[in-house]
Parts: C-alpha cells; sequence; structure tokens
C-alpha cells in the first residue's frame, strides 16, 4: 500500500502536445523531442511528443534512453552523454542511437557494437564553441578518420553529426557566426572522409526560435516543449506543469510573531499562518524567500519567513483559510496562480531549474486538459 501525496504536480499533456506541435509545423527540419532529466521534469511524455509530431528522441545517458524505450516509443533514440566505460551494448541492443565526441568513446562503441553483433548508430558530436562536451575541432579530423575505419568494419554506422551552441538566445551575437562556421567546417571534413551522415543537427530551442541554429535536419527541442522560451521572442508556448499542495494546518499570531527559522519574518499585524508542506526539499528554492507567493483562497498570498526543507508558511492576511484548502504554487498562469517564470524571477534563476527541481514526493499525475482547481478543499484524482 501506498498512502497518496499531499502535493501533486499536474503534467498538462494537452499544452505539451501543443507545444511539440508548434514545433513540428514551424521548423525548416525534423524534431527531436529532448527529454532529458525525466523529460525536464514532466515525466513519462515520450508517448505524447511522438503522437504530437516528434520523429526522434534526445536524453543524456544510456539509462534515460533506455527508460525512454520503456515508455514504447520505437522512433530513433540518442544518448549523448556517456563516460567511456558506459554500457554501449545495452544501448546498441535497445537500438538507441550514440553521440561520440571522442577517438576513445568512438573505439568503445565499435566494440560493443562488435561484442553485441549489431553495428552501432553513431551521431559525431562536434565541439562548435561551449569548451563542455562534444569533440574539439583540432581533434574533428582524427575523429572523422577513425569513424570511416570503424564503419568500412562494420562496426558502426555514422547517421548524424551534431552541435550545440552557446549563445543563440542572443542573435546578434558574433559567436553564433563563429559557430555556425565550424559546424559546417565539421560536416564537411566528415563528408571529404566519405562519411554520409543522413543528419546534421546544431540547433535547440533558443537557435530555433532565433533561427540562427537554421539550415540543418534535425531540431532538438527541450524547454520550449515545456513552455520555456529561452530566447523571449514567442508567446505561443503553453507552460505544462501546475504544482499544489493542501493546508496542513493554520493558526492565528498578534503582531510582532517572529516567523520561522531566525524568524527573518515578524508579523506586522494579527494575521492567520497557513502551513503548506512543501519545502525546498520538493525543490522549491530558498532563495525565493521573501518575494514567492502561492495562489490561496481565491488570492496571491505572500510566503512568509525562511523555506525549510519540508514547510512553507502563508501568510493568509487574517482571511480564514481552512486547513485541506488547495494551494497552487505555480501553474500556467490562466487563474492568477504564480508561473515557473515568475518562481525563476524570484530565485534569480531559469525556469527550466525550477521544473527540473520538483521532488518525487510530489505525485505525477498526467491530465489532458488545462484546468486549474483552485477552490475546494480536494481535487479528483
Ligand atoms: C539540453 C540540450 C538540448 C535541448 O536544449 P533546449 O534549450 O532545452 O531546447 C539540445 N542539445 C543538447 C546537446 C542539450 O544538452
Amino acid at each position: 500500500m501506498t498512502a497518496r501525496s499531499v502535493s501533486e504536480l499536474v503534467v498538462h499533456d494537452d499544452a505539451v502536445r501543443a507545444n511539440t506541435a508548434f514545433f513540428a509545423e514551424h521548423i525548416s527540419g525534423r524534431l527531436m523531442a529532448v527529454l532529458k532529466a525525466d523529460a525536464f521534469g514532466h515525466g513519462a511524455v515520450a508517448r505524447t511528443v511522438v503522437a504530437a509530431g516528434a520523429r526522434s528522441i534526445g536524453v543524456t545517458s544510456i539509462a534515460e534512453a533506455l527508460a525512454v524505450r520503456a515508455e514504447g516509443v520505437v522512433v530513433p533514440v540518442l544518448s549523448w552523454l556517456n563516460p567511456v566505460d558506459a554500457d554501449f551494448g545495452a544501448a546498441v541492443l535497445a537500438d538507441v542511437d550514440l553521440a561520440v565526441p571522442s577517438t576513445a568513446v568512438l573505439a568503445a562503441v565499435a566494440h560493443a557494437g562488435r561484442v553485441v553483433g549489431r553495428r552501432a548508430r553513431v551521431h559525431l558530436h562536434v565541439d562548435v564553441g561551449m569548451a563542455r562536451d562534444g569533440c574539439p575541432p583540432g581533434a574533428w579530423a582524427a575523429l572523422c578518420a577513425l569513424a570511416c575505419e570503424f564503419e568500412a568494419a562494420g562496426d558502426i554506422r555514422v547517421v548524424g553529426v551534431m552541435g550545440h551552441m552557446s549563445s543563440a538566445d542572443l542573435p546578434e551575437d558574433p559567436q553564433n557566426d563563429r559557430e555556425r562556421l565550424v559546424f559546417r567546417n565539421a560536416v564537411r571534413t566528415a563528408r571529404r572522409r566519405s562519411l554520409r551522415p543522413a543528419v546534421t543537427h546544431l540547433a535547440a530551442t533558443a537557435a530555433t526560435l532565433t533561427g540562427v541554429g537554421d539550415g540543418h535536419d534535425l531540431h532538438r527541442i527541450g524547454a520550449g516543449l515545456f513552455g520555456i522560451d529561452p530566447s523571449g521572442t514567442t508567446d505561443v508556448l503553453r507552460p505544462a506543469l501546475t504544482l499544489r499542495t493542501r493546508v496542513v494546518a493554520t493558526r492565528t499570531v498578534p503582531a510582532g510573531t517572529g516567523v520561522g527559522y531566525g524568524h527573518d519574518h515578524t508579523a506586522a499585524d494579527c494575521t492567520t499562518l497557513a502551513l503548506l508542506p512543501l519545502g525546498y526539499g520538493d525543490g522549491l528554492p530558498r532563495a525565493a524567500a521573501h518575494r514567492a507567493e502561492v495562489l490561496l483562497a481565491g488570492r496571491r498570498r505572500p510566503v512568509v519567513g525562511r523555506f525549510s526543507m519540508d514547510m512553507l508558511v502563508v501568510d493568509t492576511g487574517g482571511d480564514d483559510v481552512l486547513p485541506g484548502s488547495v494551494a497552487t504554487v505555480f501553474g500556467p498562469g490562466g487563474d492568477g496562480e504564480p508561473t515557473v517564470a515568475e518562481w525563476a524571477g524570484w530565485a534569480s534563476t531559469i525556469p527550466h531549474e525550477i521544473v527540473v527541481a520538483v521532488g518525487a514526493r510530489s505525485a505525477r499525475v498526467l491530465r489532458t486538459t488545462t484546468t486549474t482547481t483552485t477552490g475546494g478543499t480536494a481535487w479528483t484524482a
């Protein structure tokens, strides 16, 4: 038996679907849905995005790729970040494509393909200017040469060449031109080595929305599918999460009452405080203290005092709020609740960090309609 959690993270399937369809229709190439980090905290949405037009799926680790396969999708799945001793054999057996940033990883992948008796499908990954993952341009020709050998030996097939841009949210930044050039040259080098990648891909959400990563076969879209626009250029994307909980207890306190650790907040007047069973242990950032609000009993109410690991205290301004009342921490915003973007602002971070942080204590619930019930004392499952 498992007890039902008090807090719910509602995933608005219709919003994910609409965002996916938007990209599938508006990009020049094919859509690879990036579902890393548990689909940016949205859970098992692989089938949803495939039904809405995604032609392939991208994740970081092999474990994530196998989890996507376990959701039952048959489209290509690409895993792009693995140590040299990762279980490449399991990936190849599960038809998972592997991004390769170095000759060492390439040799390991080719070996794994040989062992399991199947050609590994490889995307060669060039670092176009992040100094993060991917093959440094100076080592690229050697990587292509070795890929050519392994391809001739039947161990691998190079199906793609990929890069990832550093500054695509700023389309005027000259760095974009430099990175596009590095990528073009890398693709040319691969072709000169008689590799025949079926797809080249450079753009993620920002590069797609600003257009700086256009001209390639695939677009790897993550944030945008979940209503996050790092480029600030569109208002059609819909947030796809609602986090809500219920008031555990209330108390009326006199003016001058210190609240929580360190008495960071002192009640100015006699007021009623409502206790919510969510805190930084559930992913709500402590840095949002003194700014954060929740929607409770029809109005925005301030969170007061420091965030605890498991609790927030909300000042109801003396309104009579009953224990059990639903508090909406964030949602699409249509009912006046705070949005993920507002939470990101309160915590001086990006929306990505808010959505991926929501902890496992909040039950994930998939909903196909974006209606947020903000009144009443309970929600229906
Ligand atoms: C995370 C990631 C993406 C997706 O980026 P978004 O900005 O979320 O669309 C694409 N490619 C790589 C290599 C990534 O790490």
